[in-house]
């Protein structure tokens, strides 16, 4: 019997890699209309690569991207990396198509809903704010809440408790095998896997279930506790 259905938030929830990927974009072509002299395919490749070594919460990657380029800060080249990043960010912020009705759906299915995210968490609610998801969830925990990344039990077990399920009652929806699906079932949760999230080909997740699509995991959940 599933009870709670727990999510993680990016590329679960929301496109965050699209959004990175727009607003990167919108900071390179801002660095190269002020003057900078860099191949846009390039930089936007090198700013990746920080961000994969650094995490993708990292704040100083324009900084660390203009200094390897040009071996000292530009102010200029900076102020317009971060004002069209983020202005980019605001807009290219975006749900999957099928997150709302879904969730109004797993609601009226009398489930309790958390998210579990390994983002900090004022990144974290001000993505959910930024999404109107704010008030959509009966509890939240984010990185801040345990100190400790997925798959940690910690994270996994502290939303359960708040969510007051057991955990064989909870099913885990997320785009990362290893951290989601493996923190999740080594606990004993049903998970699944948000592959229409995930940006690599993943042959094995490892989880309960595959998704296409969020909606499906009505049906799954249908099944589970007829
Ligand atoms: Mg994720």
């Amino acid at each position: 019997m599933i009870k709670s259905v727990i999510f993680d938030l990016d590329n679960t929830l929301l496109d965050f890699m699209k959004m990175k990927s727009v607003s990167i974009n919108a900071a390179v072509k801002a660095m190269i209309d002020v003057g900078m002299d860099i191949d846009k395919d390039e930089a936007v490749n090198e700013i990746f690569t920080i961000y994969d070594s650094k995490g993708y919460e990292h704040q100083e990657v324009f900084n660390e991207f203009i200094i390897k380029k040009i071996s000292k800060i530009n102010y200029k080249f900076l102020a317009a990396a971060i004002v069209e990043y983020k202005k980019a960010k605001e807009i290219s912020l975006n749900l999957y198509p099928d997150v709302i009705p879904t969730l109004n759906k797993l609601k009226s299915m009398n489930l309790n809903l958390g998210i579990v995210s390994d983002a900090p968490s004022r990144e974290a609610w001000m993505r959910l704010y930024t999404l109107d998801l704010h008030n959509f969830f009966d509890d939240v925990v984010t990185f801040n809440d345990t100190g400790v990344y997925k798959p940690a039990k910690e994270p996994f077990i502290k939303i359960s408790e708040k969510l007051n399920a057991n955990l064989e009652e909870c099913m885990m929806i997320g785009d990362w095998p290893e951290r989601d699906i493996k923190g999740a079932g080594q606990l004993g949760m049903k998970t699944a896997f948000a592959k229409y999230g995930s940006t690599e080909d993943i042959v094995d997740s490892g989880a309960d279930y595959d998704l296409d699509s969020l909606s499906e995991i009505i049906d799954i959940i249908h099944q589970i506790n007829k």
